[in-house]
């Protein structure tokens, strides 16, 4: 019977009187003196290397206004990369502000496979909803698709907009790396480029179900370890698309009896592949 000190005590492992759900679950590593809540996390792009950096006036205004940190408090910078480090507060100024660095905190290696997702932009904020969900769930890049239904065009102000919604996104998800934004691409463009890359899956109500896409693809997305989402317009994919995506090896998947807008749609899909390929 094993005890394990780093964890919380609310099993024992190998006991065989307990139920077979209660589990031991590891703490989380902290900087903060609780296990639970992480301290909280600057956008700081370049070199972690120190010693003392100085934020953006916009991450400046976060740590001051927003937050009002006083010097000598533990935060954690993330260069966007995928490094991060532990940090103390060095100065607080309206505009300005620095940090000392204390220590680079090591970085899990990645074992799921990479996602990216690929959707007609849709209208007005909900575009804004789809770049932080994406985000929380792991995309590595968003790319909007110029498809023959589409009817938004997001322009690169918005494009540029929506980065900062990715930066916001990643710090309070704990993630290191920026989901990237990609120029809108046209249809053929981005199936020649993700079906060269790994595993190319379109979104579509007639598709098979995700039970059977999951066995399917089980092989060959390990293999790959990259996956490539493709999410239509609200008028939905032509039959042109589809045939073209069919031509390129896609596979065409369903994710569920209801007609989902395109965020959900992509929410829904990022989210299966996630938890199906962890
Ligand atoms: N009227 C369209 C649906 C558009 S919904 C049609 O019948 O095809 C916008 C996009 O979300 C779709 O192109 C598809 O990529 C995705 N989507 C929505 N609901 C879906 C579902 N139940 N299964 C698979 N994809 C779906």
């Amino acid at each position: 019977m094993t005890v394990f000190a780093n964890t919380y005590k609310i099993g024992i492992a190998g006991d065989p009187e307990l139920p077979g759900h209660r589990q031991v679950l590891p703490k989380r590593r902290s900087t903060r003196g609780y296990p639970d809540v992480m301290p909280d996390r600057f956008f700081a792009p370049g070199s972690l290397d120190g010693p003392v950096i100085e934020l953006s006036p916009d991450e400046s205004r976060h740590m001051a206004g927003v937050l009002r940190k006083t010097p000598g408090e533990t935060v954690v910078v993330f260069n966007g990369a995928g490094a991060a480090a532990e940090a103390v507060v060095e100065a607080v100024g309206k505009r300005a502000c620095s940090v000392r660095i204390v220590q680079v905190l090591p970085t899990a290696p990645q074992r799921s496979p990479g996602i990216q997702i690929a959707s007609a932009a849709p209208k007005g904020d909900r575009i804004r909803w789809l770049i932080e969900k994406a985000t929380e769930l792991g995309a590595d890049r968003w790319t909007p698709l110029q498809l023959t239904r589409s009817v938004v065009d997001p322009g690169d102000g918005k494009l540029e907009r929506l980065r900062q919604t990715v930066i916001a996104a990643c710090k309070q998800c704990e993630r290191n790396r920026l989901m990237e934004i990609a120029a809108a691409t046209t249809w053929p463009e981005w199936l020649a480029e993700a079906s060269a890359h790994g595993t190319v899956i379109v979104a579509h109500p007639t598709g098979v179900l995700t039970t059977e896409a999951a066995e399917r693809l089980e092989v060959d997305l390990r293999r790959a370890g990259h996956a490539a989402i493709a999410i239509g317009p609200e008028g939905g994919f032509t039959e042109d698309e589809l045939e073209a995506a069919v031509r390129a090896g896609a596979l065409v998947v369903n994710l569920g009896p209801q007609i989902l807008r395109i965020e959900t749609a992509a929410i829904a899909a990022l989210a299966w592949l996630r938890l199906a390929f962890p």
